[in-house]
């Protein structure tokens, strides 16, 4: 399944190019290519195709734009201390796209075609890589059909584009404000919340013109159950920090089991600090933070890398946590480090990409 490659004859110019790389705002500046891939139940998968990023045409009657049959990735390629393009642990995002496709009742990308296509992509855009920054890779597929019918569709589109990435949020790495919802969920057992499909994203818009009203940059969702047990944001998995240094995160179940958030539990427990997965209730939260007993509160996820979270604001008021702490930027540092070859992580997470 070797990627056809037609570059694109009429790049961005270089001079534009570096100047729109100089402070990227995240998801705003795109390559001068993409790859897509297309499937028919009938024929299965078609060569994958680099050329340059162009519109799709679709009909208006695409299914995708009616019942949103469709679902995403994101990770990144770095440009290593070593000057090699790196990606990050890229077996697992095919894995958990693959995941995302039987729960949407799409078809399985072969682990060789979702690789290959990315890596085509990243060779072919290695000099959109900021200096300080990253690619950021937005492998995705969708419903590529003409019918209004409620059906799984019998022809898909897979696709990856490429984004240079700086800092995710315009603060860095400085503590956020988090709008804690307690009014609308966005994942519900047996529904679509381990999956990465756009609807939990359009689900949590409605909470998120909330939070920006209330000064918050991000959301919390809570369980769908009315208990208050604390999940994840709209993208992005979260940890506590306890003053005794023991660190948990809300175990799998409804939430995105995000690869930033596997990393991090591989991290501390490989380092012998105590982690554990739990059902944790925002009434618990309350009373830990009211008790002193929360030194970090920190979000994680391929964008963002790591956030501490300096104060969560609610309906009826708000959890003061504090300045960023220390596990946090720690944690972002070995992370960064593994990324770009500065820090040797677990074996197979850190992948080379030839140019
Ligand atoms: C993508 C995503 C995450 C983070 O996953 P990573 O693999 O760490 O990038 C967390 N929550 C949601 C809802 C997501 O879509």
């Amino acid at each position: 399944m070797a990627v056809k490659v037609t570059l694109n004859p009429e790049p961005v110019a270089e001079a534009e190019r570096e100047k729109l790389l100089e402070a990227p705002v995240f998801g705003t500046v795109f390559t001068d290519h993409m790859v897509t891939a297309v499937w028919t139940r009938a024929g299965g998968w078609e060569q994958p195709e680099l050329g340059p990023r162009r519109p799709f045409a679709i009909q208006p009657e695409n299914a995708v734009f009616h019942y949103g049959q469709q679902l995403f990735e994101g990770m990144k390629a770095y440009r290593g201390v070593d000057g090699a393009l790196r990606l990050f642990r890229p077996d697992q995002n095919a894995a958990r796209m693959n995941r995302s496709a039987l729960r949407m009742a799409m078809p399985q990308v072969p682990e060789e075609l979702f690789r290959e296509s990315v890596e085509a992509l990243v060779r072919a855009d290695k000099n959109w890589i900021p200096g300080q920054g990253s690619l950021y890779l937005r492998p995705f597929m969708f419903a590529d059909e003409s019918f209004l019918g409620v059906r799984p569709a019998d022809r898909c589109i897979f696709c990856v584009i490429a984004a240079p990435a700086g800092d995710y949020f315009k603060s860095g790495a400085a503590g956020l404000s988090v709008w804690v919802e307690q009014e609308t969920t966005r994942a519900a057992p047996g529904g679509t919340g381990e999956a990465k499909c756009g609807g939990n994203y359009a689900g949590s818009l409605h909470a998120q013109t909330r939070a920006y009203e209330e000064g918050c940059a991000q959301v919390l969702f809570l369980s769908a159950d009315g208990s208050g047990q604390i999940e994840e944001l709209g993208g992005m998995n979260i940890f506590f920090v306890k003053k005794d240094g023991s660190v948990f995160t809300p175990a799998l179940g409804t939430i995105l089991p995000g690869i930033t958030r596997a990393s991090i539990l591989a991290l501390l427990r490989a380092e012998g600090t105590p982690v554990s997965e739990i059902s944790y209730h925002f009434d618990e939260l309350k009373a830990d933070v009211a008790a002193g007993e929360i030194a970090e509160v920190f979000v994680c996820g391929t964008a963002a890398i790591i956030a501490s979270v300096s104060r969560l604001k609610f309906d009826g008021g708000a959890l003061e946590i504090g300045e960023p702490g220390p596990l946090a930027a720690r944690l972002r540092a070995t992370l960064s480090g593994i990324y770009t070859g500065a820090v040797e992580g677990p074996q197979g997470w850190s992948v080379t990409v030839s140019e």
